[in-house]
């Protein structure tokens, strides 16, 4: 089976364990996969969301090699149901692409409001997606959420959608490129008035993903008149974008005024409690337990893109399942570590001292001095503290940059910090803070 085969060409090329941890519980759907749409079911979101991440690319890429056909990949959770509306008989390319069309509104039924957490950096996009998935058309049209990868917007956007489905609304959700694919596609047919029955015909249109208009002037052009039907005819537009409308560069003048008809909302990335939150509904959605001090250690370690931090804790858990063991807090901090190595080399001591000086209230050049009063040669040993578990720097190194005399000085602070951590609760907490806010500010 062609599925089968893939999947097998795929283990060559990836190491053993993440093909025994994911690509193992992969079930290729063969029915209802075509030429242009390979569908695989995954056991749960947390596996199905980091093959999509990390393999769909590459599996699409293996499928062309194999027939010729690019198709896209798409990874959904559970054993898999025919989907009622799926065209039946003939394989030709209108039927596929009719399929591809109903394929883009199906919405991942876990990314609901009620799954959604709520802290200040995303509490204003969260509100406002909830009015406007409550009174379709009638408040912020269109609105527009923007901000950084992993953060949530597909996520409130999918929330949008599932809720109006289950009261009957006719709900599209299309990232912008596949919206474009499928422009061109009807284009090149003929079949323009197919597309646009479709989409001037919703009640919502959920489009993700905005920020590839750049420069599309075909697909702005359509999305225009698109986007002119609908709201003339007081349904909801909701998009998202990794930027603020005015950021999105090569967009023509009226399409970014009309994005800013309705309401802009950013989201921000979360602070610690939140990401601690995000952890905890993540694992209990998923039936996945984790100590309180491994959610803590993930969330103060690993930056801002809840993506990557759900990758963590499929691994962890996949770890635990295939050990029959508990996760220890070494395990997960070793994990941390391999996920963030690439991300950390670029930190360097300069970034550490930047954000402690800041945070406790000392000039950065006093931290490099060789002051003893109390406060700043606390907050070297912090800066030094840090810098062993942020960056690749050795002792001795250390020593070199604080103009010591050897690393023992470098040695005896890591001991202070360590024994501080160890006794006070406070401190641990100011310290995973500090490494959050290091962290966060260079992955971003
Ligand atoms: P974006 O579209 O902003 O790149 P996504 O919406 O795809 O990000 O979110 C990435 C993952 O993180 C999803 O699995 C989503 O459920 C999760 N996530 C992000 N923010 C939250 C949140 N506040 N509460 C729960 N899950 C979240
Ligand atoms: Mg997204």
């Amino acid at each position: 089976m062609l599925g089968q085969e893939i999947l097998k060409l795929l283990k060559q090329e990836i190491p053993q364990i993440e093909y025994e941890r994911y690509i193992k519980q992969l079930r290729y759907d063969e029915e209802a996969s075509r030429s242009d749409i390979a569908l695989f079911h995954a056991p749960n979101p947390l596996i199905a969301r980091w093959v999509k991440t990390r393999y769909a690319e590459k599996l699409s890429h293996l499928f062309e090699i194999k027939t010729g056909v690019k198709p896209e990949v798409q990874v959904d959770v559970g054993k898999g149901k025919k989907s009622p509306q799926a065209p039946r008989g003939g394989e030709n390319s209108e039927t596929l692409h009719a399929k591809a069309a109903n394929k883009s509104t199906i919405l991942n039924p876990s990314y609901t409001f009620e799954s959604f957490v709520v802290g200040s950096s995303n509490q204003f996009a969260y509100t406002a997606a909830q009015r406007v998935a409550e009174k379709p058309g009638e408040l912020y049209n269109p609105l527009f959420i923007y901000g950084g990868a992993g953060l949530g917007k597909t996520h409130l956007l999918h929330a949008i959608g599932n809720y109006n489905l289950a009261r009957g609304k006719q709900v599209i959700f299309t990232t912008l490129e596949q919206f474009m694919n499928q422009f061109t596609h009807h284009l090149r047919n003929h079949t323009m008035d197919r597309f646009r029955d479709k989409f001037r015909s919703c009640d919502i249109l959920l489009l993700d993903d905005i920020q590839f208009l750049s420069r599309k002037e075909e697909t702005q052009k359509e999305l225009f008149h698109t986007f002119n039907e609908l709201h003339g005819a007081k349904k909801q537009i909701v998009m998202t974008s990794d930027q603020h409308p005015k950021k999105i560069a090569g967009l023509e003048e009226r399409l970014r005024s009309r994005f800013e008809w309705g309401l802009i909302v950013d989201i921000q990335p979360p602070e610690l409690e939140t990401k601690i939150a995000i952890i905890k509904k993540k694992c209990e959605l998923n039936g996945i337990h984790l100590d309180n001090d491994i959610v803590n250690y993930i969330a103060a370690n690993m930056g801002n893109n809840i993506r990557e931090i759900e990758g963590i804790i499929i691994q962890l858990n996949a770890f635990a399942n295939m050990m029959n063991q508990r996760i220890t807090l070494d395990f997960a901090k070793n994990v941390v570590k391999n996920q963030i190595k690439e991300k950390r080399e670029n930190i360097t001591i300069d970034d550490i001292v930047k954000v402690v000086s800041r945070e406790l209230n000392v000039k950065p050049s006093e931290i490099t001095s060789k002051s003893r009063s109390r406060n700043i040669v606390a907050a070297r040993r912090i800066v030094i503290y840090l810098a062993r578990s942020l960056t690749p720097n050795s002792m001795p190194s250390l020593a070199q940059y604080f103009g010591m005399k050897d690393h023992t000085a470098v040695s005896h602070a890591m001991k202070k910090i360590n024994e501080m951590i160890e006794n006070d609760e406070n401190f641990k907490t100011k310290i995973e803070e500090l490494s959050h806010k290091i962290t966060s500010a260079t992955t971003e």
